[in-house]
């Protein structure tokens, strides 16, 4: 919602003149200039036409909910209803804000009544403006307060989680609610539980860490990143799904035990840190063009031991920075280990290697050869199963449900665009993956689920079995990508069958073992360490 700036807004109160109100009303006349008082929701809506007209650049509605509920009860949502009915005509085009502090039962559902009109409205049926106003009401209209936190209860706790749809304020919310529950779920993390003030505090600053002009590696991905592992360890049963409506089948297994509170909470550090400060282009750009970071890191996976050394930065100047001081604290080396791990085994040039120790893993387990009581053996494992679940995890965008797939898949397609955009400019070779309309969506996709995705969540399936639907979704994802690809090819036959024949683009841009272009990687981060330092 666009941030009301108080001398360039308006403001229409809307309560019961019954109720003594001055001191609100004190206060809002101190800060707004231009503020109307009405009590009747036809004079409402005409006062929120006349400040249209006078080209206010925002309107700021305040509806006295309980007030309008003593004195009717269908007062309210029918204001609310109607408010939505004119800007679906075009009617009103002003911003429109609504705010209460408490509500009834009857309130809320009265809200949630117009929050089913909302959401029930396809967009076929409605005009420009109001397809233009429905993402910004959203937030007003759906849930807030009580309501969104059940909302986004129930958002991480389904594999449908799609941050793409949540705004700023959310996403912080969605993380400070897995780690505290986290913190407050496990007695051996009681050291570590902080005042609510001070885990935002921490929250906003990883928030900013991360640049939002990034297509792609920004905050929204960290948290997908985050609630992935989060579904991840509820599916393997080390932790309860928050939401209390949902719950898995119970896992039995000797990699779960290898879960102790701390490598939890560790794992779910690292997935939101993992890439503190991502610049928005691959480690072979920063090598190519000799970023300092390169020369820092010597070329090895340079972002990911710049994101690890930025997150513990991070932790030390917040609430958490004992973690940081292993002298102080030697019980937390296992955190750093896993932390550290988990953020280089993020690096896409590794992912053959980190697959291949997967499968090794598998194989020890199915072989019944490791020694589950021994410590540095179990410590291995587990630093192990966490490296694996975290790059499941920051891949995870292929193996959602199709429709967060595919709109994940444009945007990381963005910012590979977005990168060559810039080697162009800066005089360097543009690898076809990064060049605008030369490799198609489907082609990129159905490459990289084949021969990079597939491997690692089958590896990782054959581990944790309970990982199973994340190979299942992405198979059922493959056959959507190629049926939208033979559709698409149909489409230009029919369209230009001579030129189809002769030189067809769909042909000219089929992917094939022999031919694979340079391994896609959500993370823009090259898949094997022998391409050439121009590559990804
Ligand atoms: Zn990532």
């Amino acid at each position: 919602m666009k941030r009301l700036n108080p001398n360039n807004c308006s403001v229409v109160v809307f309560n019961d003149p019954k109720e003594d109100c001055t001191q609100t009303l004190d206060l809002i006349y101190s800060v707004f200039s231009n503020v109307v008082v009405r009590s009747r929701k036809a004079d409402i809506i005409a006062e929120l036409k006349e400040q249209q007209q006078k080209e206010t650049t925002s309107t700021l509605l305040l509806i006295d909910a309980e007030a309008c509920h003593m004195k009717s009860s269908e007062d309210c949502p029918d204001l609310l209803l109607q408010i939505v009915h004119f800007l679906r005509q075009g009617l009103l085009t002003n911003n429109v804000t609504r705010y209460h502090v408490e509500r009834s039962e009857k309130i809320t559902q009265n809200v949630n009544q117009v929050s089913k009109v909302c959401l029930s409205e396809k967009d076929s049926e409605c005009g420009e403006i109001w397809a233009k106003f429905k993402g910004r009401l959203k937030g007003v209209f759906r849930q807030e307060h009580c309501d969104r936190k059940d909302y986004l209860q129930a958002q991480i706790c389904t594999w449908d989680f799609l941050p793409l749809d949540l705004d700023n304020k959310d996403l912080i919310q969605v993380v400070y609610m897995i780690l505290s529950q986290v913190l407050s779920t496990f007695d051996e993390l009681k050291a570590l539980r902080v005042p609510s003030g001070d885990l935002y505090h921490f929250i906003f600053d990883i928030c900013n860490s991360y640049h939002s002009t990034n297509p792609y590696h920004n905050f929204r991905h960290a948290v997908d990143v985050l609630q992935a592992n989060y579904y991840f360890l509820c599916r393997l049963g080390v932790l309860q799904p928050m939401d209390p409506d949902v719950s898995f089948d119970p896992v039995e297994s000797d990699i779960k035990n290898l879960f102790e509170p701390l490598d939890i909470f560790a794992l779910l550090m690292a997935s939101i840190g993992h890439d503190v400060g991502h610049p928005g282009v691959n480690n072979s750009f920063m090598i190519t063009t000799s970023a300092p970071l390169a020369i820092l890191y010597n070329d090895k996976s340079v972002l990911e031991s710049f994101h690890a050394m930025s997150f513990f930065h991070l932790l030390r100047e917040h609430c958490f920075s004992q973690l940081t001081d292993l002298r102080s604290n030697p019980e937390y080396a296992t955190f750093r280990k896993i932390v550290v791990n988990s953020i280089l085994a993020t690096d896409m040039s590794m992912h053959d290697e980190y697959v291949a120790k997967i499968q090794d893993q598998a194989q020890r387990l199915k072989r019944k050869e490791i020694d589950f009581t021994d410590k540095a053996t179990c410590e291995k494992e587990k630093i192990l199963i966490c490296g694996a679940l975290i790059k499941c995890a920051d891949i995870s965008n292929c193996a959602r449900p199709f429709e967060s797939a595919k709109r994940w898949a444009k945007i990381l397609a963005e910012e590979f665009f977005e990168q060559g955009d810039l080697e162009r400019e800066l005089g360097m070779t543009v690898l076809p993956i990064n060049e605008r309309g030369k490799i198609r969506l489907e082609d990129f996709q159905l490459t990289f689920k084949r021969f990079v995705a597939l491997k690692l969540f089958e590896s990782v399936s054959k581990v944790t079995p309970c990982m199973q639907f994340t190979v299942d979704q992405i198979n059922e994802n493959v056959d959507i990508w190629e049926e939208m690809k033979l559709q698409d090819k149909q489409q230009q036959q029919k369209q230009s069958p001579v030129e189809q024949n002769s030189n067809s683009p769909t042909e000219k841009n089929v992917v094939t073992p022999n031919n694979i272009p340079p391994q896609p990687s959500p993370e823009g981060k090259s898949s094997t360490s022998e391409r050439p330092r121009s590559g990804i």
